[in-house]
């Protein structure tokens, strides 16, 4: 027995159903997708995608850190994409804490995690935009790439667009 038994199970009749496939790695609708880590979220259902049309990046938050600039890099210059989503969500834990607060958790679970930046969000309007800006204005991505930014609704399934 293991902690993952029922994911072994599943993935055995996921891959009897299997017929192979013949996508490559490249995103098919030149889309990457910055979204949070957050379990409500269906990025492909709820944007009308399937497996093999865009990236998918999730964090907490869907914030635009170092590493999602250093993936997008990989994304658009390797693996097709053209045009990036940042989606984050309401409802998102994100928002409802700042660092100190998550460090002061940590802390009373006996953690230190003052190491750390968590990228919470006091403000997400503020947040989404600041987080655009910095695709757009990144030197290591092409001027004028299409970058898009909405908020999906957890409790409507419905994505609001919001403007740069
Ligand atoms: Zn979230």
């Amino acid at each position: 027995m293991s902690a993952f038994d029922d994911l072994i199970a599943a993935n055995a009749q996921y891959a009897a159903a299997f017929h192979g496939s013949g996508l490559t790695g490249r995103a098919a609708r030149g889309l990457a997708v910055v979204t949070c880590m957050d379990s409500r979220i269906d990025p492909l259902g709820l944007l009308g995608l399937a497996p093999g049309d865009a990236k998918i990046l999730r964090n907490a938050g869907a914030r635009v850190t170092d590493d999602v600039l250093r993936t997008l890099v990989l994304a658009v210059y390797l693996l097709g994409v053209e045009r990036v989503l940042v989606m984050p969500h309401t409802d998102c834990g994100m928002t409802k804490v700042n660092d100190s607060d998550v460090h002061d958790l940590t802390k009373a679970q006996g953690v230190d995690t003052r190491s750390l930046e968590f990228h919470t969000v006091p403000d997400q309007n503020a947040a989404l935009r600041h987080d655009l800006t910095r695709i757009k204005t990144t030197p290591f991505l092409p001027a004028g790439m299409p970058i898009g930014g909405a908020i999906y609704d957890v409790h409507t399934g419905k994505l609001l667009p919001v403007a740069l």
